[in-house]
């Protein structure tokens, strides 16, 4: 049986194991040519106040629209990027452009908008990384303070030097969040030592605020905690008007998910925009 096993070895390798490979070979060679004929583009997800129901914000979200295969989803093409390091050119383009299109916005007359950005592992790796997103605060004339940069726990926690890093963040004056709080496995612990403005609770904890009342109970935790450190918290994944209550309830700061909106064009963002402040 041993033998006839070892002999088979290729039967491991199923066809659909096989179909995996070849797809992800497939985006690879795709992804690799993606930035130059411009197939990327940038949605955005409004961030929400929760006392005044104001934009504060938005969050940037890449997609990749390829010519022939369609819309392929980020949480697809992102590991391949990060895996063969094509998220470096990738992660500093949409930066740059979510950078632009929020300078864009205050000059349409909302100042006060805030752009967050997600960073990946390989980006926050870089040992320029400081000095990149300061060439493109430049470049594009945007405050510091109006950036917030997403990191999640695992990536803190596989970088070298991460809380330096991030307090040299801190000291331009940009934002960090942690990214999908809740899901990772780090200590409590290390909250208290990250130079961080803002936790956003994972939208996994959102959803099952009223079927699971330990989720309800965890989202409420973690509220309370955030506010001793003086930390504040935005809600992921919101698509309902009870989860907005509950979050109000528990005086949560921002939210943001399919209840106000869903990521949109920037065109789309303009308008909401501007429709809020002709105050309706
Ligand atoms: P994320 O940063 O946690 O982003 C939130 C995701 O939740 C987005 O998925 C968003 O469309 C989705 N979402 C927002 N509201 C709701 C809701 O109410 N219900 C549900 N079911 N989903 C909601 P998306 O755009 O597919 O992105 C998935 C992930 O891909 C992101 O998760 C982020 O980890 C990664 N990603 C996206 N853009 C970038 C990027 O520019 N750079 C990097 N490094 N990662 C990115
Ligand atoms: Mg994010
Ligand atoms: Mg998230
Ligand atoms: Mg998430």
């Amino acid at each position: 049986q041993v033998k006839e096993l070892g002999k088979n070895n290729f039967q491991f390798y199923t066809p659909e194991m096989n179909e995996a490979v070849t797809r992800k070979m497939k985006l690879e060679i795709g992804l690799r040519k993606a930035l130059e004929r411009e197939e990327f583009t940038v949605a955005y997800q409004p961030q929400i106040n929760v006392i005044s129901n104001e934009i504060i914000g938005s969050e940037a979200l890449l997609r990749w629209n390829h010519p022939e295969w369609g819309l392929i989803s980020p949480s697809e093409f992102i590991p391949i990027a990060e895996e063969t390091g094509l998220i470096l050119p990738i992660g500093e383009w949409i930066l740059k452009e979510a950078c632009l299109q929020n300078k864009e916005w205050q000059k349409q007359g909302f100042e006060d908008m805030r752009i967050a950005v997600n960073i990946s592992s390989r980006q926050f790796k870089q040992s320029d990384l400081i000095d990149r997103v300061k060439k493109i605060l430049k470049e594009t004339g945007l405050a510091p303070h109006h950036l917030e940069l997403e990191l999640t726990e695992s990536i803190i926690q596989d970088s070298k030097h991460a809380v330096e890093k991030m307090q040299q963040l801190k000291d331009m004056g940009i934002h960090l969040s942690i990214d999908d709080f809740g899901t990772g496995y780090s200590s409590l612990n290390y909250l208290k030592t990250f130079p961080i403005h803002t936790l956003k609770i994972d939208r996994s904890f959102t959803r099952n605020i009223f079927t699971d009342s330990k989720d309800a109970s965890l989202v409420e935790t973690i509220i309370t905690m955030a506010h001793n450190l003086n930390l504040k918290v935005i809600a992921e994944g919101v698509e309902t008007i009870e989860q907005l209550q509950f979050l109000q309830q528990k005086q949560c700061n921002e939210a943001q998910g399919y209840y106000f909106s869903h990521p949109i064009s920037a065109e789309l963002m303009s308008g909401v925009l501007g429709g809020r402040a002709e105050g309706a």
